[in-house]
């Protein structure tokens, strides 16, 4: 969809793309923040369940996002907690947004795209800002123990005590009212995954995965990870996620894969 906006004296421009609501949108900008990296190429057998990588060796990155909307900020995804583990960043996001002048007070929203431990670790250093989660996720985290692996609510438990305040999140979350931030519902890796559109007036739409993919082959192959909660969910989700990124001619970044996060400019620079 491209749109030609004339204005008063017959100027007219493009916008790729953008919705209409967004005619009179904020400025929206998109920062890619460190939050881990693999020492080495690892084997990534574990993300077929079909055995189509035997051989395949890949050294994952662990990225995570700020949003910039007018004078409000969401962080997409919150990496591991800084010495976690070897792949743990070593700047935590709150030394990384402080780069940027910004306080974890500014930070309006926290939103993950699933409970995985490599993805909420940092959450608990933004205990003001509102979570948003699907409510698949929400429901285990909140639900009997003991949970289902690799499902981390440690970092979570301001929310989950009731400190905090939360969003769950059933379908998409459209996030600040003028479609220029959208969650979307790509559920499967997990039951409440979302993945997360952002609309840029220069670069574009980008859409992040998640982990509705891990990297490159897997995106290409709708390749599913032996420990998914839903297979036939994930495989819907790659349809929906891969029609939404051709319609809206997006750029996709594979939050895991170092060959696509080099898509966004390195920190601090952003995409506008
Ligand atoms: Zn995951």
């Amino acid at each position: 969809m491209r749109r030609i906006l004339c204005l008063g004296l017959g100027i007219c421009g493009i916008l790729a793309g953008l919705p209409a609501s967004a005619q009179n949108a904020p400025e929206v900008a998109l920062t890619r923040l460190d939050c881990g990296n693999a020492a080495t190429p690892g084997s990534v057998a574990r993300f077929s369940d079909t055995f189509a990588y035997p051989e395949l060796k890949v050294q994952l990155t662990f990225s995570c996002y700020l949003v910039k909307h007018g004078e409000e900020y969401l962080v997409w995804d919150t990496g591991y907690a800084v010495g976690a583990n070897p792949n743990a960043p070593k700047v935590s996001l709150v030394d990384q947004l402080a780069q940027l002048k910004l306080t974890p007070a500014q930070v309006r929203y926290v939103a993950i795209s699933h409970y995985h431990g490599d993805h909420v670790g940092q959450a608990h250093l933004f205990p003001k800002a509102t979570l948003l989660i699907g409510k698949g996720d929400w429901d285990v985290l909140s639900g009997p123990r003991p949970l289902v692996p690799a499902a981390d609510p440690a970092p979570l438990m301001n929310w989950i005590g009731g400190g905090g305040k939360v969003e769950t999140i059933t379908l998409d979350k459209d996030v600040f009212g003028d479609g220029m931030v959208v969650m979307i519902d790509t559920p499967g890796h997990t039951p409440g995954h979302h993945s997360l559109l952002v609309r840029l007036k220069e670069s574009g739409n980008v859409l992040l995965t998640g982990d509705l993919a891990h990297f490159q082959e897997n995106y290409d192959g709708n390749g599913v990870p032996t420990f998914n909660t839903d297979r036939a969910a994930t495989l819907a989700s790659l349809d929906r996620f891969k029609k939404i990124a051709a319609t809206l001619k997006a750029t996709v970044i594979i939050q895991h894969d170092p060959r696509d996060i080099g898509k966004l400019p390195a920190f601090p620079a952003a995409a506008k």
